[in-house]
């Protein structure tokens, strides 16, 4: 009896010890994944404690990795890199004409296993301030580019962050109506800050999240800064008991999307093109940034939305 016991405790640790390590191949000490947590829109509205009393349901320590503005080469591969060795699932929020330029990457983000929301077609600043006919076109034009990007409707969750969690009343009940969760964070990394290291980004998400002990934590997989952080953080997270926890939406979800060919006459032309302005509008907007009184407005006036007034323009607005 003795033996028929041991022997099944050895079945059972061995049955454990062969699923951690299929859970992370090659990656015995990976941070991991600890659990799935399914978000139905009709129980959320708005989650973060940023900006609204409700947030997800997490149990202590437990986080929640978000990445807003993308997708972005190379910083948004060497984040979906780093990601892959931890074997741990983000949520994404995808900026419209960034997806629009860079299919292959929102594909590459789907078929990694990760959750892929919304973040506006242009990333405008002030959303706040917008009229709701502009908001609108917004919100819906940056679903129609991303659901483009994926080629699949169905693969696009129905989550959506404000860009510069720039809200309203009017904008959030757009939104609900439209039954799309509204997402802000509890954990703001501010890892666009200028001149931030990864060390600086590293330390005061660390002392953010260890004052709230869980959350979800926002982040921009457009920076050098936040891609070169991100290993360390995760380092840490482990180091500190904290357990990721992946998002989905309820409701049936495709396994992959066909992956696209990054060619050098579709994908390769925009990139350079998107690039050059985006990095010099990155310029400007340090400077605007530095005279700004509002924080949050600043900080997203060199993003997508902010370089591209011509964009806006054949938007007719
Ligand atoms: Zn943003």
């Amino acid at each position: 009896m003795r033996f028929i016991v041991a022997l099944f405790v050895c079945t059972v640790a061995g049955v454990s010890a062969a699923a951690s390590a299929e859970a992370c191949p090659g990656n015995p000490d990976a941070l991991g994944t600890s659990r799935v947590l399914t978000v139905n829109p009709g129980e959320f509205t708005r989650l973060g404690t940023v900006q609204y009393k409700q947030t997800l349901p997490l149990k202590d320590h437990e986080v929640v990795l978000t990445f807003d503005d993308g997708p972005l080469p190379p910083y948004s591969d060497i984040i979906l890199d780093t990601l892959a060795s931890q074997c741990v699932k983000a949520t994404y929020f995808l900026v419209g004409q960034m997806a629009h330029a860079y299919p292959s990457i929102v594909r590459r983000i789907y078929n990694e296993g990760h959750t892929i929301g919304t973040h506006s077609q242009h990333h405008p600043r002030a959303f706040e301030l917008l009229s709701m006919q502009r908001v609108e076109r917004e919100v819906d034009v940056g679903i129609d580019s991303v659901t483009a990007a994926l080629g699949d409707a169905k693969a696009l969750s129905p989550f959506f962050r404000l860009p510069g969690f720039g809200r309203t009343n009017a904008i959030e009940r757009f939104l609900e109506n439209k039954q799309l969760v509204t997402w802000s964070a509890d954990v703001d990394t501010d890892d666009w800050w200028r001149g931030s290291t990864p060390g600086a980004i590293v330390k005061r998400a660390m002392r953010r999240l260890d004052a709230k002990g869980r959350g979800i934590i926002l982040m921009h997989d457009i920076h050098r800064a936040t891609a070169m952080a991100l290993p360390i953080l995760l380092k840490e997270l482990k180091a500190n008991g904290y357990h990721v926890v992946h998002v989905t939406a309820a409701g049936e979800r495709p396994k992959s999307v066909p992956e696209l060919m990054a060619l050098p006459n579709t994908d390769g032309k925009v990139l350079l093109t998107v690039q050059t302005s985006d990095f010099s509008v990155t310029r400007q907007s340090h400077r605007i940034r530095k005279h700004s009184k509002s924080r949050h407005r600043a900080v997203h006036s060199y993003y997508p939305g902010g370089l591209s007034d011509d964009r806006m323009s054949a938007l007719g607005q």
